[in-house]
């Protein structure tokens, strides 16, 4: 095939996205002209148009075939994907999949972009701005929003560098002229480290951590050792190497889980404890939210945000099916599962995915230690149910007196926002020493809530009576329908 192309056109780190862009515009033919070209045995013995897109892959490049791809554009693309990939990667350790780190659309930089470049390491999830510019990611479409997803077809691009919607994101008004100019120099120097050929040295530290929960600001002041930050805080575990002690036993592991579980039953109690003694001047005030309390006359009161923050952590993290009600005890089902599993349900699949992680990790290092593996899901339990309780605080000062509920996205970010953890794993001769780094908790928001004054409520709580749905319905005043209304209305408006 006689096509246009020129070795130099392919920069470093530029991914194989912008490299077929490339290829499309020099030859006018669209994507799927090029797979039909360059495509697998398998992907040409498909006679369907309809190519899956597990075949049109651009991560993987699993449909292309990689000598053909060679041969034409004389730099094995393959290999360089896979190289840059690794590279990324390998700072985060033997356990990260490159599935969790690279982005299923595509996210560019609008500074390299117009050159017609493009790079995997936008596609980092991790990364949040250009390493050559700093200029932040985009993401979608700035003429329609949509977003573009990272393979290789023809159904949301309407030739090469455009939009669907007829948006150009290259500047082609200057042809290829600009495709050589190598712009891939790094000026944000936290990522030149990051993909930098010292990193790549065997460091005897390894991290264990949930993907969605790092931070890359963090990781940096990890690996700077977080001289004097504020950001972060740390603790420490250590435990000595048992050299028989590679892989724990099913036994073990199967009362572990229970151990687990009943750990983190007594961490909840003890965030509740914690929580209800920093602010005990608004234990009134959470008694009345929670048994529906109200003066027979009048409206429910206003709700004080400590009690709403409170009251709405207490039912999301226990999967209480009302928020108000008696008091109840944590439950205690779920530990004779011979499994892993956890009180708070909203956290399990994550502190899951952490304890895989955290028992591949420690085997990797030839001592698995029952009691570390307890000490990291404690860390991290602890961690994520008193910050989930900050994130309700945080939304009850806005919203609070609005009785209002969570709307859209905004319950996961309570449960998942501001969270960054991370356990660093060293050897240091005979001994594994852990380290636990999490963003530290903003204490300012103090200032705001010490303005709230609940005191006014102080004297006309003693005449309040309980006005639950439950207790609404066994009452038999003449009123008792329209109150009914009333109650119901308010509960709904509220509840999760
Ligand atoms: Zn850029
Ligand atoms: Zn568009
Ligand atoms: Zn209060």
């Amino acid at each position: 095939m006689g096509a246009i192309w020129r070795k130099e056109w392919i920069r470093p780190y530029e991914s194989a996205w912008s490299v077929f862009e490339k290829f499309s515009y020099a030859n006018i033919i669209n994507k799927s002209l090029i797979l039909r070209t360059f495509g697998t045995e398998d992907v040409l013995s498909i006679k369907n148009n309809h190519l899956g897109n597990h075949v049109r892959d651009l991560l993987t490049l699993n449909g292309l075939d990689e000598l053909k791809v060679t041969k034409q554009f004389q730099v094995n693309v393959h290999s360089l994907t896979r190289g840059v990939i690794q590279n990324l990667l390998h700072p985060l350790g033997n356990t990260a999949r490159k599935e969790e780190w690279f982005s299923l659309h595509i996210r560019w930089c609008p500074k390299c972009i117009l050159n017609g470049y493009h790079s995997l390491m936008h596609q980092f999830t991790l990364f949040e701005i250009c390493p050559f510019h700093n200029e932040p990611l985009k993401d979608e479409c700035p003429a329609c929003r949509q977003k573009t997803p990272y393979i290789l077809s023809d159904t949301y691009m309407s030739s090469a560098f455009t939009c669907k919607c007829g948006y150009q994101y290259a500047d082609l008004s200057t042809r290829w002229l600009k495709w050589e100019v190598d712009t891939s120099k790094f000026i944000n120097t936290d990522i030149a480290k990051w993909i930098a050929p010292e990193h790549l040295k065997t460091s005897n530290e390894r991290f264990i951590y949930v993907p969605e929960n790092l931070n890359f600001n963090m990781l940096n002041q990890v690996t700077e050792k977080g001289k004097g930050n504020p950001f972060i805080e740390s603790s420490f575990f250590t435990y000595k190497i048992d050299p028989s002690g590679d892989a724990l036993k099913d036994k073990v592991l199967e009362s572990l889980y229970e151990e687990i579980f009943m750990d983190n039953r007594q961490i909840f109690k003890t965030i509740d404890k914690h929580i209800k003694k920093t602010y005990r001047l608004h234990l009134d005030c959470i008694k009345r939210l929670q048994l529906l309390l109200k003066e027979e006359q009048d409206d429910f009161p206003p709700i004080c945000p400590i009690a709403y923050a409170y009251v709405f952590w207490k039912q999301s993290s226990l999967s209480l099916p009302n928020f108000y009600g008696p008091l109840q005890g944590v439950p205690n089902r779920g530990k004779e599962k011979r499994q892993f599993n956890v009180v708070c349900l909203l956290y399990k699949e994550r502190l899951s995915h952490l304890f895989r992680a955290a028992n591949k990790t420690l085997s990797y290092f030839g001592s698995v230690d029952g009691d570390a593996l307890r000490w990291i899901i404690n860390k991290t339990t602890a961690y994520q149910l008193y910050q989930m309780f900050i994130n309700w605080l945080d939304f009850a000062l806005l919203n609070s007196k609005e009785l209002s509920k969570p709307k859209g996205n905004e319950y996961e970010k309570i449960i998942h926002s501001n969270m960054f953890f991370l356990f660093v794993l060293k050897r240091e001769n005979e001994r594994i020493l852990l380290r636990f780094i999490c963003t530290r908790i903003n204490k300012n928001r103090k200032i705001n809530i010490s303005t709230i004054d609940c005191r006014r409520w102080k004297n006309k709580g003693k005449s309040m009576r309980s006005f639950s749905p439950l207790a609404v319905s066994m009452m038999i005043d003449q009123k008792h329908k329209e109150l009914q209304v009333y109650v119901d209305q308010y509960v709904t408006k509220l509840n999760l």
